[in-house]
């Protein structure tokens, strides 16, 4: 076009021979080795000798075809040999030793990078999921090309997933889409995603899919030529501005267009939008020129105009977006962009890759990919758990960024539905712990407030203030949720360590034993070596936890200490007075804080919630002291609470200031319609409840079962969000589990 050369999409052309692969490498990067590169094919064909691709194909089809995709990328000649040496390690005899010694220290290092990840087994439940892209995260600081061959991996798995039975394609896509492909596009790397995604959810719905792809194709004569009319007029305009770019015409890709309609419950038929045109220009100046242009030839549409020229997207990404009413008044998408800008839509961080840094990622993309940074060391906070951990990194994945302004006009970027405090800790983590309030554009505004972009923040600070648990409920990005959760574990800790102590001294007394004596045990460093404990004080924070028990812990340290006479009646005598004391102690603690046996009051650290039953403010209950675990929180109509031992129930009931919120388990059955989803979950907000996982499955007569995990304060609550549930049209039941 033009005589320019575009830039390539990844091209999805099966690679027969090394000498094609050679070949596509030469035209990103002229200076790769050919000799290297085939004996590295060489190399991996005879290690994969006699084993086959579930299609029947030799196995080495697979490293050539991930390595074309590499070389598509631009990326350099070790994660080119990377690609075609990738699955040896795992799959055959050939060690990473034999790698080093054939091909040098680097591709070794990729090597064995992406073999462990691919030894971590993904599995369909969350833990092992969060689990997972932990790992995946710290190899992608380790050296982000492993990453970029995990990708081009998965991408041809992808394309040749139709060899896979039928439930290990519906798995293997789901994960696409959840994992794979927001990580794709938070690198930069469009073309990537845009494939993962329509493959994706080619496996995931292909009823929905394949109606797709046939109504696109309905009317595809009548809207190519639609499209070379757009570009017709498109071109003679530019002209007379002296302009003559690139421009590019086609059809959105099918994923974009569902997840349109899913999100608007829009029939196909009503979106109107499904062309997009591109045109890419030499020079920045010359993009705003094409957009006047545009926008003095055919009307904008109002709130779709984006500069993100000006404001680049955290994965690097630049461009100007606007909508016009094009001829016969349909609407059209443009963006407008240099090449240089194109290139990197495309690529993203692999067009940054400069291999000269054998490792490193040059200085300059660092810096451009500074939300990677924040990400990586946020990966590494001590005790955050890996469903935690998921939750946080799939916000930062997949939230789409709003910009909002700090009162000198810096910029910051963080994901929709950000709150003053994210923005707070966005700045520095002590402007976040401090933080008190904050004004938007002026005006005061609660901390549960959520920023728009555009809007100018100023943090209001108190040295007394402090982070409360509740601040989680509020903020949204990783890094502000990791450091609450930090802070909020260390002072439970050291709350635990104040109650464990005096748990474990008075315990002692009672068992007429010294601290003393029973420390001065000659084993005790190994006794809490063996225990994983680092010091004795962590020995009373376990006990203030109730994870442990005092008697527990002289058994382990000097059994000989303990009373004599352990016949089962005075045992459960001793049991029980051990019990009244954990109890008492609760209690002190309780009324500490101004009410009788409020369970509120007691703090986590005495107090549980069954899981079986999920209690919350305004459910009748009963508690159950349980050895050393403190006390335990039914429902007084749950079956499980009646199989305990009654001499463990105590009385207990709400406090009246309750302000925390508790989880409960909602399930609800649906026809399974095109939208419903979202209409729930606007139902679960307008009664102010949070959603904290969701599972949905479809049944075969058309049926979808629904089950949440929300947050709400209380019984009342509960009701209003199941009335505002039973109110959607399609929805069949609802009831609390
Ligand atoms: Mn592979």
């Amino acid at each position: 076009m033009a005589g320019k050369r575009s830039v390539e999409h990844i091209s999805a052309i099966h690679l027969e021979s090394i000498d094609q692969l050679v070949e596509r490498a030469k035209e990103l990067s002229p200076n790769i080795d050919a000799d290297t590169l085939k004996k590295a094919y060489q190399f991996s064909e005879k290690a994969h000798e006699g084993q086959f691709r579930r299609s029947g194909d030799p196995y080495i089809t697979h490293p050539l075809g991930v390595a074309g995709i590499i070389a598509d990328l631009g990326l350099d000649q070790a994660t080119i040999i990377t690609g075609l040496l990738h699955d040896t390690v795992e799959d055959t005899d050939i060690t990473l030793e034999d790698v080093k010694r054939e091909f040098g220290e680097e591709v070794m290092d990729l090597v064995d990078g992406v073999t462990k990840i691919s030894q971590m087994k993904f599995r369909n439940t969350h833990h092992k999921q969060g689990e997972n892209i932990r790992k995946m995260i710290v190899a992608m600081g380790r050296d982000i090309r492993v990453i970029l061959v995990k990708l081009a991996d998965r991408l041809h798995n992808m394309r040749t997933l139709n060899h896979m039975p039928y439930e290990k394609q519906e798995r293997i896509a789901r994960e696409t889409l959840d994992i794979y492909a927001p990580l794709a596009n938070r690198l930069g790397i469009s073309s990537l995603k845009v494939e993962l995604e329509d493959l994706s959810f080619r496996y995931m719905r292909p009823e929905i899919y394949y109606d797709l792809v046939q109504k696109v194709n309905q009317k595809k004569k009548e809207r190519e030529e639609y499209v070379s009319q757009v570009i017709g007029d498109l071109e003679e305009q530019l002209k007379e501005v002296q302009l003559n770019p690139e421009i590019q015409g086609r059809s959105k890709h099918l994923y974009s267009i569902y997840k349109k309609m899913e999100q608007r419950g829009l029939e196909f038929e009503q979106i109107y939008d499904l062309m997009a045109f591109r045109i890419i220009t030499n020079t920045v100046g010359e993009c705003y020129s094409a957009l006047g242009c545009i926008h003095a030839k055919w009307k904008p549409v109002p709130g779709r105009f984006k500069d993100y020229i000006a404001l680049a997207k955290s994965n690097n990404y630049q461009s100007l977006h606007t909508t016009v009413i094009g001829p016969n008044a349909q609407r059209i998408e443009v963006q407008i962009r240099t090449e240089e800008m194109h290139l990197i839509a495309e690529r993203g961080i692999a067009a940054h890759w400069k291999y000269k840094e054998k490792g490193q990622i040059a200085a300059d993309t660092e810096k451009k990919f500074r939300w990677l940074r924040d990400f990586l060391e946020n990966s590494g906070v001590q005790g955050e758990d890996s469903d935690e951990y998921l939750e946080n990194v799939k916000t930062d994945l997949f939230e789409t960024e709003i910009y909002v302004f700090t009162p000198k006009g810096d910029v910051k970027e963080l994901p929709e539905g950000a709150s003053p405090l994210d923005f707070a800790y966005a700045i520095h983590t002590d402007v976040g712990s401090k933080c008190v309030g904050a004004k938007v554009n002026g005006k005061i505004v609660p901390l549960k407030y959520r920023l728009r972009s555009g809007d100018t923040v100023s943090v209001m600070t108190s040295s007394n203030q402090s982070p409360s648990k509740d601040w989680l409920n509020i903020v949204v990005t990783a890094r502000a949720k990791s450091k609450i959760r930090a802070y909020v574990k260390s002072e439970e800790r050291k709350r635990s360590l104040v109650l464990g102590k005096d748990l474990f001294e008075k315990e002692l007394r009672r068992l007429g034993i010294s601290v003393r004596r029973l420390f001065e045990a000659a084993h005790l460093e190994e006794y809490l070596r063996k225990n994983g404990y680092k010091s004795e004080d962590e020995i009373y924070i376990a006990v203030g936890y109730g994870k442990v028990s005092v008697e527990d812990i002289v058994k382990g340290l000097n059994p000989d200490l303990l009373p004599q006479e352990n016949n089962p009646e005075t045992k459960e005598e001793d049991n029980q007075s051990f019990l009244d004391k954990v109890f008492k102690s609760a209690q002190k603690k309780s009324k500490k804080k101004g009410s009788l046996i409020s369970v509120d009051g007691m703090s986590d650290i005495m107090v549980r919630f069954a899981k079986c039953c999920n209690p919350i403010p305004g459910d009748s209950i009963v508690g159950f002291i349980s050895r050393g675990r403190g006390v335990t929180i039914h429902t007084s109509t749950c079956s499980k609470a009646y199989e305990i031992d009654a001499s463990r129930q105590i009385d207990v009931d709400w406090s009246d200031n309750h302000n925390q919120t508790n989880n409960v388990k909602v399930r609800i059955l649906s026809q399974d319609e095109p939208g419903l989803l979202r209409k729930i979950s606007d139902a679960f907000s307008s009664a102010d409840a949070n959603i904290i996982n969701a599972r949905i499955r479809t049944t075969k007569d058309h049926k979808a079962v629904f089950h949440f995990d929300i947050q709400v304060r209380d019984t009342s609550q509960l009701a209003m969000v199941i009335q505002n549930v039973q109110r959607i049209k399609g929805v069949i039941g609802v009831e609390r589990e």
